[in-house]
C-alpha cells in the first residue's frame, strides 16, 4: 500500500500514467471515492501512460468505454447505477473480465462489491487538506 499526495489534475494524470507502466493484463482497478474525487482523472492519466490517444470522459451514461491501447485494452465503468448481478452482467463486466488483454477500471466500485471476490487493486481517492489536493492511496499486491 502507497499514500500519494497531488496538487491539480495533471499531477494526478502523471501519477496514474506511472502506475500504468506496472499494470497488467487482467488487472481491475477499483475505485473509492466521492463525486469529483478524481477517478476519471486518475483514468485518463492511465490511458496516456498505456499510449491512448483519444479523449477520455465518464462513462456515465454508456456505463462502460472501451479504448484500445498498444499493450492493453482499457474498459472504463462507471457502476453508479448498478443495483445487482443482472446490471453488472449487461455491462459487459463478465465478459471483458476474460478478455486477455484487459484493464478494468471501475468506478463506484462499491456497487459491485458483490462481484469484487478475486484479487484487485484499489484506487482511493480523497480531499486533501488544501483545495486542489487529492490524498491517494493504492492498495494491491505488492506492486504498489
Ligand atoms: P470523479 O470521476 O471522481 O467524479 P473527476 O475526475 O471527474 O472526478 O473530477 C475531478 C475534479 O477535481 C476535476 O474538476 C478536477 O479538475 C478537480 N481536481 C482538482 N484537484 C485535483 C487533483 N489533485 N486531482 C484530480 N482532480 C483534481
Ligand atoms: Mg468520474
Amino acid at each position: 500500500m502507497t499514500t500519494y499526495h497531488t496538487h491539480s489534475p495533471q499531477e494526478t494524470e502523471t501519477l496514474a500514467a506511472t502506475v500504468a507502466q506496472h499494470l497488467r493484463a487482467g488487472d481491475v482497478i477499483a475505485y473509492r471515492g466521492t463525486l469529483g474525487a478524481g477517478k476519471t482523472c486518475f483514468t485518463r492519466g492511465l490511458a496516456a501512460g498505456l499510449g491512448i490517444k483519444s479523449a477520455v470522459s465518464s462513462p456515465t451514461f454508456a456505463l462502460v468505454h472501451e479504448y484500445r491501447g498498444e499493450r492493453l485494452t482499457l474498459y472504463h465503468f462507471d457502476m453508479y447505477r448498478i443495483e445487482g448481478e443482472d446490471d453488472l452482467y449487461s455491462t459487459g463486466f463478465y465478459d471483458y473480465l476474460s478478455d486477455p488483454r484487459a484493464l478494468l477500471a471501475i468506478e463506484w466500485s462499491e456497487n459491485i462489491d458483490f462481484a469484487l471476490d478475486f484479487p484487485h487493486i484499489t484506487v482511493e481517492i480523497a480531499p486533501g487538506a488544501e483545495e486542489d489536493e487529492r490524498v491517494i492511496t493504492i492498495k494491491g499486491d505488492g506492486r504498489f
